[in-house]
């Protein structure tokens, strides 16, 4: 506050006026001082004539009483002469001391009255007309009796002028001294301020030129500043809010980007721009960071005002105030939309790959027409059998189906529906064997099962079931349909061709047997 009085002072008042004004308040009162002293100098003077003048009066007045002596004694023209003489000159000076004794406010009856109602010599002065000669001698008797108090009297005002004279030179000289100390005071001080207020006005122009600099620094900044936020403005999508979250601050490429317009934003929520997609629980650790004072970042599903979506990519800070409390928080954002759309379409790409490829793996393990596996897979299945066959050694044995004339079907009733009765004939097969065994179709009217963890008597009457119902079913269009088994154990030193190829042997004895019917491999 003082510093901003005195910055004020300075910059306002100017050093040369303060100096000009404080040397003519000198100047006014020095020569008030010296008018002073004139006048009491002059008053000095006036009381001197006065004293004067009242000793004159004395003076005159002894010699008034020695020419009555004279009258009274030895009456003369001359001696009354003398009085008349005498009396006229004190007349003349009584009237004029009495007029300056008025204006100096002594009062007359302490003049010449101290002790007499009316003083014989007062009726003398004020009388018009002279005393005749010869005076009556009564009157000079009483004149004279009270010569000494007559003197007394005269001396009176001699006194107190004397005494206010005294009083006088004292003031004059008090006087004096105050004059002589106001000067020199004027002197020290110029001696000492002037420097001084020259030394602080320098000062606070360095203050103030610095203080310009200053603003013009941060006008300059500011400028920058603006300009930046403009660039902000325009091309950031950023949003600033409160505590609660509500929007306080948006930019105009984020109304641009969501589509809604700065009115329609501020005082919302970011609700209005969020998709519906989002739980409220996707931003429960959003609030618990940034209420924390910590950054999040995050990337949201947002629905545009149109309808359409979009995604952003947002850094979100909390605003502090001096003193670190948090005020709100400021969010920065980049559209990623374009990223995560192309994220989905490679994600339903790579969905769609992944089922692809099961498909296409699929399709190379199965046979298209039954959906059983195919003679690759079924290869697969053997080389593991024989491998589990080998470790454990449960007992596993292989059965070839082969269905009797079938050529004949194709021919009589057509290819198609010899199709149909080997996918019917193959559905029966999957229908009545154990689930842990191994179906395929080997190719054409070929099928094979793997009878898992079964010795060769329980796969011969397996293999038996299967033939019997497969004869015993009426196949569409066709109606009985029988086949041939050819049945082998594996054993230690069986590959999976020597399997196949024993399974193959028993097949041809089946077959050679009159078919409708199931052989065993045997060495
Ligand atoms: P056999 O009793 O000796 O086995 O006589 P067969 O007629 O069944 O013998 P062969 O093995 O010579 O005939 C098999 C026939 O099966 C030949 C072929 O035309 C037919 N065939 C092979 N694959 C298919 C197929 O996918 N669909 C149809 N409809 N016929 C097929
Ligand atoms: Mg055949
Ligand atoms: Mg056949």
């Amino acid at each position: 506050m003082l510093r901003e009085l005195a910055m004020i002072f300075f910059e306002k008042i100017e050093i040369s006026k303060i100096l000009k004004w404080s040397t003519f308040v000198m100047a006014f009162l020095v020569v008030l001082s010296f008018l002073n002293l004139f006048f009491l100098v002059t008053q000095q003077k006036q009381y001197a004539q006065l004293i004067n003048l009242s000793g004159k009066q004395r003076m005159l007045s002894e010699k008034i009483h020695s020419s009555l002596y004279q009258i009274l004694f030895t009456p003369s023209q001359m001696g009354y002469r003398e009085f008349e003489m005498n009396l006229a000159l004190m007349k003349h000076d009584y009237l004029f001391l009495k007029k300056s004794l008025d204006k100096l406010e002594f009062k007359e009856q302490n003049i010449y009255t101290s002790g007499y109602k009316t003083s014989p010599l007062r009726v003398i002065y004020e009388s018009k007309a002279l005393l005749k000669y010869p005076i009556d001698p009564k009157e000079i008797h009483e004149i004279l009796d009270h010569r000494e108090e007559i003197l007394a009297d005269l001396n009176l005002p001699v006194d107190q002028l004397q005494h206010k004279s005294d009083e006088l030179s004292q003031e004059t000289i008090n006087r004096g001294v105050l004059l002589l100390v106001l000067v020199l005071l004027g002197i020290i001080s110029v001696l000492i301020f002037y420097p001084l207020l020259q030394y602080l006005k320098i000062k606070n122009q360095k203050t103030l030129q610095l203080n310009s600099e200053l603003e013009d620094k941060v006008a300059r900044r500011t400028k920058r500043l603006n300009e930046m936020l403009d660039i902000v403005n325009q091309y950031v999508y950023s949003t600033h809010t409160d505590k609660n979250g509500v929007i306080t601050y948006v930019t105009d490429a984020f109304c641009e980007l969501s589509g809604y317009s700065r009115e329609e934003l501020l005082g919302k929520t970011h609700s209005l721009i969020k998709h519906p997609d989002n739980s409220s629980s996707v931003f429960a650790p959003l609030w618990k960071t940034i209420l924390s004072g910590n950054p999040y970042h995050d990337i949201v599903k947002n629905k545009h005002k149109n309808g359409t979506d979009y995604w952003l990519e947002s850094y979100i800070v909390p605003d502090l105030d001096d003193n670190g409390t948090i005020i709100g928080f400021g969010a920065f954002r980049q559209n990623i939309t374009d990223k995560m759309q192309l994220k989905e379409l490679n994600d339903e790409l790579e969905k769609r790959v992944v089922e692809r490829t099961a498909e296409i793996e699929r399709i190379a393990v199965t046979d298209a027409l039954t959906g059983l596996f195919n003679r690759h897979r079924f290869n697969e299945e053997l080389t593991d059998a024989l491998a589990f066959y080998k470790r454990y050694q449960a007992p596993i044995a292989l059965a070839i189906f082969d269905i009797d004339y079938f050529k004949k079907i194709n021919d009589t009733y057509g290819h198609n529906t010899g199709d149909k009765v080997l996918v019917t004939f193959a559905e029966l097969l999957k229908q009545n064997m154990r689930q842990t065994d191994k179906l395929a179709r080997w190719g054409g009217e070929e099928f094979v099962i793997l009878f898992m963890n079964t010795e060769i008597n329980g796969a011969c009457l397996a293999a038996q079931n299967l033939l019997d119902i497969i004869r015993n079913h009426l196949f569409e269009e066709v109606g009985v349909v029988t086949c041939s088994i050819g049945l082998a154990a594996l054993t230690l030193l069986d590959t999976p061709e020597s399997l196949l190829q024993h399974a193959d042997s028993a097949l041809y004895l089946a077959k050679e047997g009159g078919r409708n019917q199931v052989q065993v491999f045997e060495d």
